[in-house]
């Protein structure tokens, strides 16, 4: 009987252990991905996952044809689409590598007890974290809240696996199976077209995904741990996409980083170890989803619950949304997010605070944002991150440490160049007249700050010390 291996958030043929697994059986193959928007606690895709997503699966779908055989593809309730699949090429097998949210766990469980009454066998496989999240506890056996006594443990662990190649000599396709076609799904924009900058930045798929990490790992890795704070530098991976959607697994640019320790000059074990460590985030970010659910929705700390977010004000909204708030590096970031789908990790914390801090708008509707912006939108990553600007969440900076975005631009962005990148009316100004443009009459065509920075600060510090007393 055949083995139907289920691709899901893994869109890629090296390091797949599902697809090594049912390789190594023999069995006729087939090959599944299933768009599933409907099932219960499974995050609708936003505007710019579904645009990568589509030129990763016809990335795959390609691959997977050199090797003789098809992608199916499906778009529903998983579960059922499975189920029937599965039924009717009279599969045996069924191989798929773990999900960790709570919605596609109850798919994956639900699926599981159905075929295991059935006689169908499926096979599960750690491929998308390094450490999966019921691995790692604390000393009195609960997951871990704080992230440096987690990494601890994790590195404490045994050492992550050696990734697997592509597997060779695949046995012959199942049975031919109706599937649907991708330009069917409507994932790309139409009407107006607002992909542009993000096809110039980003190369979706596996071969992209394997450039980006080789190029990262032999010009950027070494300065790394100095300049990752520098928006202008590109000094970080912008693997995030690639990993979102597993084009990459998390083992193979653990030894891709591992590989340089000895190869590289002086300099750069310190690099190595950083960047591993935000590989650890990512872990961290779906430890916490995993123990906690509803990461998007709920306050970490349950003392949040009580915090009177004003009601959002639908004009300064907009202007954050625009890159209009008059504030330079929040508008830079921004627009790099609008225009690339993507922005710089420091520049996100900036913009959240301003946000959550300085307009006083609950995160879950900046969280919303990212989501539908964001090419790397992380079910876990993104929420964690809001979480913690926001100080709800586990091991938060404390809610009083409030960026000042002018401040954080004259240390991250000292030249302005990031700045003058996004921001075309602030091009033709020296950086310091950009730095302080928050108090003169700005350029023509740039907004004056839609708010005092000083006295939102102060609102913010009063409103967040009132919670306080629940600590
Ligand atoms: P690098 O610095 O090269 O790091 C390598 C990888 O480590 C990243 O690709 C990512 O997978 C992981 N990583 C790095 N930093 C973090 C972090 N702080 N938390 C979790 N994982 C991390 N990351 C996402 O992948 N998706 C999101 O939706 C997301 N939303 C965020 C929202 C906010 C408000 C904040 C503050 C951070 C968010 N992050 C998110 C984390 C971080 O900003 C990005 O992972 C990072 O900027 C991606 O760029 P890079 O690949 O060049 O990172």
């Amino acid at each position: 009987a055949p083995a139907l291996v289920w691709f899901r958030d893994d869109l890629r043929l090296a390091d797949n252990p599902a697809l090594s697994g049912a390789v190594a059986s023999g069995r006729p193959l087939a090959f599944l991905f299933c768009l599933d928007e409907v099932s219960e606690g499974i995050r609708p895709l936003g505007a710019a996952s579904k645009w990568w997503l589509h030129h990763s699966l016809a990335s795959l779908a390609e691959t997977i044809e050199k090797h003789g055989h098809r992608l199916i593809l499906k778009r529903g309730p998983a579960e059922g689409l499975v189920y029937d699949l599965v039924k009717e090429l009279g599969a045996g097998t069924v191989c798929w590598n773990r999900r960790y949210g709570e919605g596609e766990r109850a798919v994956d469980a639900a699926l599981k007890a159905r075929f295991k009454e059935e006689g169908v066998a499926v096979e599960s496989f750690q491929a998308s974290l390094l450490f999966e999240p019921w691995t790692v506890r604390t000393q009195s056996d609960q997951p871990f809240r704080v992230f440096t006594p987690f990494w601890r443990a994790c590195m404490g662990a045994a050492p992550p696996r050696q990734p697997l190649p592509v597997p060779r000599s695949w046995p012959s396709p199942a049975k031919a199976v109706r599937g649907e076609a991708l330009d069917d799904w409507g994932l790309l924009p139409r009407h107006p077209d607002w992909a542009g900058g993000l096809r110039e930045a980003w190369t979706p798929g596996e071969a992209g995904a394997a450039t980006r990490l080789e190029e990262f790992v032999e010009t950027r890795l070494v300065r790394y741990a100095g300049h990752r704070d520098q928006p202008a530098e590109a000094a970080t991976s912008r693997l995030s996409p690639h990993l979102r959607f597993g084009e990459v697994s998390p083992f193979q640019v653990w030894h891709a980083v591992e590989n340089r320790r000895h190869a590289s000059s002086t300099g750069a074990e310190r690099s190595i170890a950083k960047f591993q460590s935000e590989i650890g985030w990512r872990e961290f970010s779906w430890h916490l989803l995993f123990h906690k659910g509803n990461l998007a929705t709920r306050n970490f700390q349950p003392r949040f619950d009580a915090f009177p977010w004003p009601k959002a004000d639908p004009s300064a909204l907009r202007a954050w949304q625009n890159g209009r708030t008059g504030i330079p590096i929040v508008d830079a970031g921004m627009r790099e997010l609008w225009h690339t789908g993507w922005m710089h990790n420091r520049v996100r914390m900036i913009t959240a605070s301003f946000l959550t801090k300085n307009l006083l708008v609950d995160w879950r509707i900046g969280e919303a944002w990212f989501w539908d912006t964001l090419v790397d939108a992380d079910a876990a990553n993104n929420p964690a991150g809001w979480q913690w600007v926001a100080g709800s969440g586990a091991d938060a900076a404390p809610y009083f440490r409030i960026f000042n975005p002018v401040t954080q631009g004259e240390t991250h962005d000292p030249e302005a160049t990031y700045i003058r990148a996004y921001v075309e009316e602030l091009a033709g100004l020296d950086a310091s007249d950009i730095h302080t443009v928050t108090k003169h009459a700005p350029p023509a065509g740039y907004p004056r700050p839609i708010v005092d920075l000083s006295a939102s600060r102060q609102r913010a510090l009063e409103a967040f010390a009132a919670l306080r007393g629940g600590e």
